[in-house]
């Protein structure tokens, strides 16, 4: 699977949603053969929905599947607890992350589950959210749900 050519769908969503403002996380959800599913972004901002993460957009635009074992969800940042648990719940088989760098997400906790985790390490991907997070680190934090004071 060439898990590059996954990831840069996910990117494009990302680079969507920086461009409207808001948080750019953007993932897709793929089948066993590599064909697209579902594709989202973050639209906190956009939508005025915390609950719309990159993760779960994908998900609930590919509608329902029989089977999640074999699906592939391909993300630009580790997930959160909120889409880990989605991972967990719906025993999504793979897992590809553009990028831990940023935000080191729960990925042990994936994997002791028997997901199997790919690392991308991507440079586009980190640049992205390094850039977001200088520029609108108040919206950051809200989104990962740390309170900063001061
Ligand atoms: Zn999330």
């Amino acid at each position: 699977m060439n898990y590059d050519s996954l990831l840069k769908i996910a990117y494009q969503e990302a680079l969507t949603g920086f461009e409207e403002g808001g948080v750019p996380v953007g993932a897709a959800l793929f089948d066993a053969d590599g064909n697209l599913l579902g594709r989202g972004r973050n639209r906190r901002v956009q939508d005025n929905d915390p609950s719309v993460h990159g993760e779960t957009d994908a998900f609930r635009k590919a509608g329902r599947q029989t089977n999640y074992r074999d699906k592939i969800l391909v993300t630009t940042l580790a997930p959160c607890w909120y889409c880990s648990g989605l991972i967990r719940q719906f025993n999504i088989g793979t897992v590809v992350v553009g990028e831990s760098e940023n935000f080191a997400g729960h990925l042990d906790w994936l994997r002791e589950a028997g997901v199997t985790v790919v690392e991308m390490d991507d440079e586009r991907c980190k640049a992205l959210m390094r850039r977001f997070i200088a520029e609108s680190p108040h919206i950051w934090f809200e989104d990962i749900g740390e309170c900063r004071h001061g």
